[in-house]
């Protein structure tokens, strides 16, 4: 076994270094030597958790004085449970530096300065406000430092003492039958501090209840299932320690007219059977109250997508917008006036000729049938008569 190296000439401090000295030491460390950086190096993965190991011990008052007196095996077993992810236990510190890893961060307990939690809120947010981008004043109730005592929950003027039941270490230990374990002190809940007269703001809690508005900034082309950062705006830390982030899931609310896929908009467009037939030009108003015109074609079939590029969802990076598609729905009038229907029986014999034509030769028998059937209920006469003729043809 190779001997352990002493922890302040891992982390390259004096003996005396201040817990800041300490921290930044580390941080420098772990800059360097984080795997995330180094991809595949196992000695600069070795220098890391080396670094750790040493920040985990140095930057605890406790354990560095165990270790400035006992040297290694003042804290050999009293390292704390990486819990298999030695990188996710100081996550806190490295968020500071790697923009953080989102949710999932462990909350230290007890002694010294300690990040506060993250939250997470779901809005949901309109179609229109996804490609616009919004703000919002999102209303939260979380608890805060008790300004009476300060967060430390010992009523103004007197402190917080040594837990009596542990001695301050936090942790008992308990034997069962040959074997010890260590278990979070049940006095002091592994805080290691009681509290003799509680603070009567707070009832001892150290924190309060308290509604505050965060504003929250939803950035266009933002999708649903996306998350938003706020930093900050998670609960506040103890001791000093920073306060977590809020996490904002982002709910899309279904539209009316407008589906979105990803950068892509879909909408119906309504259209005549004499407009699909001849070509037009149509507006459509984007759910951000944009103008697209689109150029529909002569000959246009019921459930051809038309496609408009550049006017569909803008991207969040603000690189350009995606698709907006555009499926044409022939509408057939229900009411007709008697010039109109004489109109259309003249077109229907008209068509019907060339249809006739081209059902010889082509399989496109289902497509008349289907157009009959729906044209039959309201025509009583010649067009009517006309489409059932040819349904009997193509039979
Ligand atoms: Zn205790
Ligand atoms: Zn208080």
């Amino acid at each position: 076994m190779t001997q352990k190296r002493d922890y302040y000439e891992v982390l390259g401090v004096e003996k005396g270094a201040s817990g800041d000295e300490i921290r930044k030491a580390y941080r420098q460390a772990a800059l360097k030597n984080h795997p995330d950086r180094n991809p595949g190096d196992a000695a600069a993965e070795a220098r890391f958790k080396e670094a750790t190991e040493a920040f985990g011990v140095l930057s605890d008052e406790q354990k560095r004085e165990r270790y400035d007196r006992f040297g290694h095996a003042g804290v050999d077993g009293q390292m704390p449970d990486f819990g298999g992810d030695i990188f996710s236990h100081f996550q806190d510190i490295f968020s500071e530096f790697f923009g953080g890893g989102g949710g999932g961060r462990r909350q230290q307990r007890g002694r010294g300065p300690a990040r506060g939690a993250d939250l997470r809120v779901q809005q949901r947010i309109s179609l229109r406000e996804s490609m616009t981008g919004a703000k919002r004043e999102v209303s939260l109730r979380t608890p805060i430092a008790c300004e009476a005592c300060e967060g430390s929950g010992a009523k103004p003027g007197t402190k917080r003492k040594a837990c009596s039941g542990c001695g301050g270490q936090g942790q008992v230990s308990v034997s069962r039958g040959f074997v010890m374990f260590t278990q979070t002190c049940p006095e002091c809940g592994g805080e290691g501090t009681t509290i003799e007269s509680p603070c009567t703001s707070c009832r001892g809690r150290g924190q309060v209840e308290k509604a505050r508005k965060v504003v929250v900034s939803f950035p266009a082309g933002i999708d649903g299932g996306q998350r938003l950062r706020v930093p900050g705006q998670g609960l506040a830390g103890q001791m000093g320690g920073p306060p977590g982030d809020l996490f904002v899931d982002v709910e899309l609310a279904p539209d009316e007219e407008f589906e979105r896929d990803g950068q892509d908009l879909a909408t119906r467009l309504k259209l005549s059977f004499a407009q699909a037939a001849l070509g037009t030009t149509e507006t459509v108003i984007l759910p951000d109250d944009s103008d697209v015109e689109v150029k529909v074609p002569a000959g246009t079939q019921p459930g051809d997508v038309i496609t408009v590029r550049g006017k569909g969802v803008p991207r969040i990076d603000g690189r350009g917008r995606g698709q907006l598609h555009v499926v044409a729905q022939i509408e057939v009038p229900r009411t007709l006036s008697a010039r109109a229907k004489e109109l259309l029986a003249e077109l229907a014999e008209e068509l019907g000729e060339n249809d006739d034509e081209s059902d010889d030769d082509e399989a496109s028998g289902d497509d008349a049938r289907g157009a009959g059937e729906e044209a039959a209920p309201p025509a009583s006469d010649a067009a009517a008569s006309s489409a059932k003729a040819k349904k009997k043809k193509s039979a």
